[in-house]
């Protein structure tokens, strides 16, 4: 049975635009990734100077050298190409309290946006194939896709939350079928300390990928993370920011699962 998407806008971005779907962003963000590998063929390369541009500081000594025309036109192409679906970082910035400016979640500027939409999409090129060869392979799927369902049936799992399957079109349902398809174990996110379960994980499986799906500054985060922690992420951005941290309450959301099992 296809699944019907709704478009909708989010408190800082919206994957939709101004369309009825999501396929163009992917199909532009894939483009340019695309564009830029012409000039950078190195992913990890790119993915640094990616990095650098969003103010990363690299360590003395790293053997990363940066590429200031390069990044000139990284930031030109990714804003020209991508304000159609982060329109309303700027309002949702002008809103948000002094103290929450420094917020690498919440104070996330336009242009941190752009830089992690490509982030994304330059890990899951560079990680797809070591994480589809683990070992052990889990998702971790946001809790807002839930939250606004009082009648949810999830339990705690042996890690996080196990959805039960009880609404037939939950995004979380529908994904969580479609993991175990591929042989990932599908859990809803609640813990907020993600770095101490990825290293107790990343512990008892040696050999484990993940897959994240959650907001654009989320998502590029824990994927930071995990590669840190020598865990292969992949992920797939919702299609916009709608729960309670960003809205004071939860909204219904939603991903692509299209682009999901593509990636899987
Ligand atoms: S389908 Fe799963 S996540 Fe969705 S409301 Fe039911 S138990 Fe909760």
């Amino acid at each position: 049975m296809a699944v019907s998407y709704k478009a909708v806008s989010g408190k800082t971005y919206s994957l939709f635009g101004s369309d009825t779907s999501t396929d163009l962003y992917f199909r532009t963000i894939r483009t340019i990734a695309d564009s830029l590998l012409v000039l950078c063929p190195d992913p990890r390369t790119l993915l640094l100077h990616v990095q650098k541009a969003g103010g990363m500081r690299f360590k003395k000594g790293s053997d990363y050298a940066p590429d200031d025309a390069l990044i000139a036109h990284i930031r030109k192409t990714l804003h020209d190409a991508l304000h159609a679906y982060t329109q309303a970082v700027r309002e949702h910035l002008k809103g948000i309290p002094f103290s929450q400016r420094f917020d690498k979640t919440i104070g996330t500027k336009e242009e941190g946006y752009h830089l992690y939409m490509l982030e994304i999409e330059l890990v899951n090129r560079i990680y797809r194939e070591a994480f589809r060869k683990s070992d052990y392979k889990f998702a971790l799927l946001p809790h807002c896709l839930r939250d606004f369902r009082p009648q949810c049936k999830s339990v705690p799992g042996d890690m996080e939350y196990i959805c039960m399957g009880c609404t037939e079109d939950c995004f979380v349902r529908l994904g969580s079928r479609l993991l175990k398809k591929y042989g990932i174990e599908p859990y809803i996110s609640v813990t907020t300390d993600q770095e101490r379960l990825f290293r107790r994980l990343k512990e008892e499986h040696p050999n484990i990928g993940a897959l994240g799906i959650a907001c654009i500054p989320e998502l590029a985060q824990a994927m930071r993370l995990c590669i840190n922690l020598g865990i292969p992420p992949i992920g797939i951005p919702l299609s916009a920011n709608r729960c309670a941290r960003w809205m004071r309450q939860a909204y219904e959301t939603s991903f692509s699962l299209e682009e999901l099992e593509e990636l899987i």
